[in-house]
């Protein structure tokens, strides 16, 4: 059976979608084998691949001006792909940080540039807040500014898109692609794992303006190196081809769903559906400054930890899987990507009424 699946990532995915994959895994499109066992360079996956950029672009409304690379090695890999694709190693460049994934990528950073300079650190309040940008030290030389608008672990996310001016602006989306209408002309780079909101683990999306290809490094690897990637449809070397096809399944899953307009209602409906159940008890309680809370990534935490281990497994026993807070901030996380239907909400709350009942 089925459970209400918060798992941070790899994550829930469409029933639809996982029922259609069994379906015709034995024998697609009529082939006599499954989408994995064809080659990346036949027609039926080139149609494959082109359809879920395609519909990626439709949903996103992705300028003609952007590309699309489907990459591998995560937003890890990127940490360090994006440095050695936009700069020379003496370049300046500007990072923001507002939790766990951010302060990691200044870490990387800080292999490639000389020059890493951190703009604005929400370290201070234990990452429970988005600094507003006048208090940012941007600066105007800078080859690009590095932000994570949905932090995943501390679930923070930024109720504003940065205005850097002119300096490229390059998004690690990872938890919260997908999940609401975005305007891509505000960026030079987005970037997203598919893991959280997308599909299954394997496959890295980079959205980036045309302007900024043709400025990596010469070591720069080939499976790396943006320009390659995009001359060669993302397939100098072979992908993950059922990660890129099921990512495809959901791109068209949500096509079915309305688009991100619907979305981002759904979503803002299922997190505020949870906040305040949480801000009316005085059991639970979730310490993110209101006005940046996540639509997505939702941690709390109990009064009395003593409890969580009796709260995690009652939930399990009640259908309600991976709740666990990471171990960086402790307490529960609930994700609540695209597929986390309304129900689940309904449902964690009502195991959270009845827990705080017994145990208040
Ligand atoms: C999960 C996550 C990452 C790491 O992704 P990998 O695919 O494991 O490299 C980076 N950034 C954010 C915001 C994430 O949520």
């Amino acid at each position: 059976m089925r459970v209400h699946n918060f798992s941070a990532g790899p994550a829930t995915l469409p029933l639809e979608v996982l029922e259609q994959l069994r379906d015709e895994l034995p024998d697609w499109h009529n082939l006599g084998m499954s989408v994995m066992e064809i080659s990346h360079r036949s027609r039926d996956f080139i149609e494959v691949a082109a359809e879920a950029e395609a519909d990626l672009r439709s949903l996103l409304d992705v300028p003609s001006d952007y590309r699309v690379l489907f990459l591998q090695g995560g937003a890890t890999g990127l940490w360090a792909g994006i440095p050695m694709n936009l700069t020379a190693p003496q370049a300046a460049v500007d990072y923001v940080v507002t939790g766990h994934w951010s302060a990691k990528a200044v870490r990387e950073a800080r292999s490639f540039c000389s020059d890493v300079h951190v703009a604005a650190d929400a370290r201070d309040g234990g990452y429970t807040h988005v600094p507003a940008q006048d208090q940012w030290q941007l600066r105007p030389d800078a080859a690009y500014v590095h932000y994570c608008p949905n932090e995943t672990i501390g679930g923070v996310e930024f109720p504003f898109i940065p205005d850097t001016g002119g300096v490229p602006l390059v998004a690690d989306f990872s938890s919260s692609i997908l999940s609401r209408p975005l305007d891509v002309r505000r960026f030079g780079v987005i970037y997203a794992s598919t893991q959280k909101n997308i599909g299954p683990a394997g496959l890295c999306l980079v959205i980036v303006h045309e302007s900024l290809l043709g400025r990596a490094r010469s070591a720069t690897p080939a499976i790396w190196n943006w320009q390659t990637m995009a001359g060669s449809d993302s397939m100098a070397n072979t992908p993950p081809t059922l990660a890129w096809y099921v990512s495809g399944l959901v791109f068209k899953w949500l096509h079915r769903q309305g688009g991100l307009a619907a979305m981002g209602q759904r979503n803002e409906h299922k997190a505020r559906t949870l906040y305040a159940a949480i801000d009316a008890s005085g059991f639970y309680s979730n310490r993110v400054q209101s006005d940046c809370r996540s639509w997505i990534n939702v941690p709390f935490f109990l009064t009395d930890p003593a409890l969580d281990a009796q709260f995690l497994s009652q939930a399990r026993a009640a259908g309600l899987a991976n709740l666990k807070g990471h171990a960086a901030v402790g307490g529960m996380r609930a994700s609540l990507y695209n597929p986390l239907e309304q129900a689940g909400v309904h449902a964690l709350v009502d195991f959270m009424r009845e827990f705080e009942r017994r145990h208040g």
